[in-house]
Order: structure tokens, then sequence, then C-alpha cells
């Protein structure tokens, strides 16, 4: 793949000068509303890296997972091309992201997203958990490829590191309607520029490191 692919945690704006959401925005939703205001309303807000993802850690993930991925087999495939790394964008989503790996079948195209949070380890023979904000992570990028590849999504895959297990998400109607829904709050949230409210899981906000700007928590 290209050694040149965007940032993927940089903000990018669409021609229309509105900004394109990061899948990873997606999970912030998911952990607290109020990541999104800050990210876009408030983008000179520095801070060393946004919560609960650093971009070494994403190194990290693809270059184990690189490791440890020489075939199809935790997939239940036979045969497949495989694109590592894979950048996704669609202007009429307002959407983009960088996929960690996309196998592409002759009759359908399969995202892979890998994970490797300590914290979510079942032990080594347990195939992964999968969160909610994880399977509407990879329902946006089958959005994303059917638009940009023009070809059906129906299934992917989270990979999970630490057990090198694979656990298969269908992507359902309601999982895009999910990923619809959250993009449509975003866009609320950057147009109407009103902080969201903090998350309703407090505990959350010990370690975020917005912290400092959240008043009322
Ligand atoms: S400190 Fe709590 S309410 Fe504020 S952004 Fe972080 S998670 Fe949300």
């Amino acid at each position: 793949m290209s050694l040149h692919l965007p940032d993927p945690l940089a903000i990018r704006y669409s021609p229309f000068a509105t900004p394109m959401f990061r899948v990873f925005d997606l999970k912030q939703m998911g952990y607290c509303p109020r990541l999104a205001y800050y990210a876009y309303c408030l983008p000179n807000l520095t801070i060393a890296r946004p919560p609960l993802v650093s971009l070494g850690a994403r190194s990290g993930q693809a270059a184990e997972a690189l490791e440890h991925r020489r075939s199809l087999r935790a997939y239940g495939l036979r045969e497949g091309k495989r694109y590592f790394q894979v950048w996704l964008e669609s202007e009429s989503l307002d959407l983009c992201g960088q996929l960690d790996l996309l196998i592409e079948t002759p009759d359908e195209l399969i995202p892979v997203d890998f994970k490797d949070s300590l914290e979510h380890s079942p032990g080594r023979r347990v195939p992964p958990t999968v969160y909610r904000g994880w399977a509407i992570q990879l329902a946006a990028y089958a959005l994303l490829l059917e638009q940009t590849w023009d070809r059906p999504v129906r299934r992917g895959f989270i990979y999970y590191i630490p057990t090198r297990r694979a656990r298969q998400v269908e992507i359902t109607d309601a999982l895009r309607d999910e990923v619809r829904a959250v993009l449509a709050q975003m866009r609320a949230i950057v147009e109407r520029e009103v902080m969201p409210p903090p998350t309703p899981y407090r505990a959350r906000c010990r370690d975020c490191e917005f912290r400092r700007f959240c008043n009322d928590v």
C-alpha cells in the first residue's frame, strides 16, 4: 500500500469545508459525545493524543497483527486477497478512516479491525467479545467500502491480537442505521456548537485527557 497514507486521526474537510468525520469518532461518541464537541468545535484545545487510542498503539496493533496473520484461517477463508491499512473516504457520508485489513474474495469484501486492548483480554482460547462500538466501527468501514469499491459488504471481523482470534460481525441494517444516526448526532453537535451533556459513566472521566476542560464532572 501507499507509504503516504493520511494521518488517520487528523481532521479532514470536504470541498464544502464541512468536516469529514473519522471512523475513530464513532467510537469516541460511544465513549462520550463531548469528545466530538472538543475535536470539532474547539480544535485548538491541544492534548498529547486523543484519549483511548494513540497512533503508536495503532501501529503496534497493525504490525503485530501482520506478524500473526499469515493465513486466512482465522476468518474461516481459503482464499482472498489481503490489503493492509486501506484508506477510505466518502464525501457523501462525510466520513473517512483507515481500515486495518481488507479481504477481497470473488464474492465479497470483508473489513477487519484489529484490537489489542489488554483490558478486554478474556484469555487466549476465547474469541474476542465484540462491543457495540466496535461493531459500529466495522459497519462504518462497510459503508465506506460499498461506496468506494462499489461491492457489497455482508460481514466483517474483529481480530483480537492478544488471543489471535477473530470474531465475525454481521453488517446488519440495524448497524448501518446506527452508523448514520451517530453521524447525524455528530453533525448536529458541530452545526449547533452546543456542548453535549457529560457521559453518564463518570468513571470514564477519571482517565480522560479532556477532564480539565469539563468543569461539571
Ligand atoms: S471528562 Fe468525562 S465528560 Fe468530559 S469529555 Fe472526558 S469523558 Fe466526557
